[in-house]
Parts: structure tokens; C-alpha cells; sequence
């Protein structure tokens, strides 16, 4: 997500995500951002009758790390040092079984 500061200089606007408008699918009962009639954002649940909120938008996904590879261990010393290219151990020239 790509964003700008607003010309106001008080929050981050994202450039390639927009509000979406309020309406019959507007999901209830979870936790969204709103956005009301003064302009204010806002975490909170959708309800119909809070007619102040014109738009809304789904909370940003959490970017999970995978863990890393453990590196490849020789079968014979143990040694992490394999070579990629050879699969040959650096230690002890065993070959990667
Ligand atoms: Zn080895």
C-alpha cells in the first residue's frame, strides 16, 4: 500500500486503497475502520442506525514471516557449512545424503 500525507499534515492517506461506500454488505458485529461525516476515522463496528458513518473499510492484514530454513547439515560432522552448489560439506568433504 502506497500512501501521502493530506494536505493538512495530520494523517498518512493511502494512494491505492479507498473507503468503501456503506450499504447493505457492510459487514456487522466485527471491528472495521469508519469513517464518519466530519471526516474522523475511527475503529469501531458497523451499525445501521449510526448514520453518521458514511463509509468504511476493511482493518490492513498482518504480513506473517515465515521462519527461516534451518540450513542443511551434514550427516556425517554436523557441520552447517554445506556448499549449496556442491552439496558437499565444507568440513569434511562428506557428500549431503
Ligand atoms: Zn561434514
Amino acid at each position: 500500500m502506497n500512501y501521502t500525507i493530506n494536505t493538512t499534515k495530520t494523517a498518512a492517506v493511502a494512494t491505492d486503497n479507498y473507503w468503501l461506500p456503506v450499504d447493505e454488505n457492510t459487514p456487522r458485529g466485527v471491528k472495521v475502520l469508519l469513517l464518519t461525516q466530519g471526516d474522523i476515522a475511527t475503529i469501531g463496528q458497523y451499525h445501521p442506525d449510526a448514520s453518521w458513518v458514511i463509509a468504511w473499510c476493511p482493518l490492513p492484514r498482518k504480513v506473517i514471516e515465515k521462519p527461516k530454513a534451518e540450513p542443511p547439515k551434514c550427516v556425517k560432522c554436523g557441520d552447517e557449512l554445506m556448499s549449496s552448489f556442491t552439496s558437499t560439506c565444507y568440513a569434511c568433504n562428506q557428500k549431503e545424503k
